[in-house]
């Protein structure tokens, strides 16, 4: 049997948002590649070796699926969420790129993205357009997330920011705050949704103004509203309609 590589979402965290084609994938599997916490969430058996590592090395895992692969192995790499979001699909492109042998067989399998699960668990947040924003400064310069989350601001978006606020980069959260307080004033509302779909799962929703940037870590997706989004009973709602 000739080997193949799919890259598949694990969704955000619940099991029953593990799509049935994740699945299927997984059952098939002979190898699963992926950053140790998202490898843990798949249970061993006989005949399925799991490859934990780093979350920093992503084209190394990347590679290592695709050599695996073009030696028959049957590989999944997985993500969180949705693996095109942020995540290994591009990764593994990447490694395609500038990958020697012979391409395996390759296919992307979607997941639940967070801002989608969190959007489900307030309301409809993101029911008009919106955009996501990665506030990592990992891989692009801050003065380009700055750039991009206030250009989107200006544009009225409602915006999902992903990789929000670490250890290791305290201040960057509380400056996109500053900025979106700016533009889009205090009356704003903001969603800190924290370990979505989990047993820790925790949901607050504030204005901007009341906003302070230890209502974010690593684990947390925030949306902001657009202009028009509001409260409803307990729920928070963007209109289909603007202008
Ligand atoms: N591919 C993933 C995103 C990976 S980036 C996806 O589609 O969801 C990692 C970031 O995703 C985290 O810093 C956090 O902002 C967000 N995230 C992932 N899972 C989450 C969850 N269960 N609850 C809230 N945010 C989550």
């Amino acid at each position: 049997m000739s080997g193949w590589v799919a890259v598949a979402g694990l969704g955000p965290g619940d099991e029953g948002m593990i799509t049935v084609e994740v699945r299927e994938a997984l059952a098939q599997a002979t190898d699963v590649v992926g950053y140790i916490h998202y490898v843990i969430r798949v249970a061993p058996r006989e005949g399925l070796t799991l490859h934990p590592s780093n979350n920093r090395v992503e084209l190394d895992r990347a590679m290592h699926a695709l050599t695996m692969a073009a030696a028959g192995k049957r590989v999944v790499v997985v993500s969180s969420g949705d693996p095109g979001v942020f995540a290994m699909a591009s990764a593994l492109f990447e490694a395609v790129e500038g990958f020697s042998g012979v391409v395996p067989d390759i296919r992307i399998l979607p997941g639940i993205t967070a801002m989608l699960a969190a959007a489900a668990h307030v309301g409809a947040p993101l029911g008009h357009d919106f955009c996501a924003i990665n506030l990592s400064d990992n891989m692009k310069p801050w003065k380009l997330v700055e750039k991009r989350l206030r250009l989107a601001a200006e544009a009225d978006f409602a915006m999902a920011f992903y990789n929000p606020r670490s250890a290791s980069r305290p201040h960057q959260f509380a400056r996109a705050l500053e900025v979106l307080l700016q533009v889009c004033g205090s009356e704003r509302l903001i969603t800190f949704a924290r370990a979505v779909t989990t047993s820790e799962e925790q949901i607050v929703t504030v204005t901007l103004g009341e906003a302070t940037p230890e209502m974010a870590d690593m684990q947390t997706v925030v949306i902001v509203g657009n202009s028009a989004t509001r409260r409803v009973g307990k729920w928070v709602y963007t209109p289909r309609r603007a202008g």
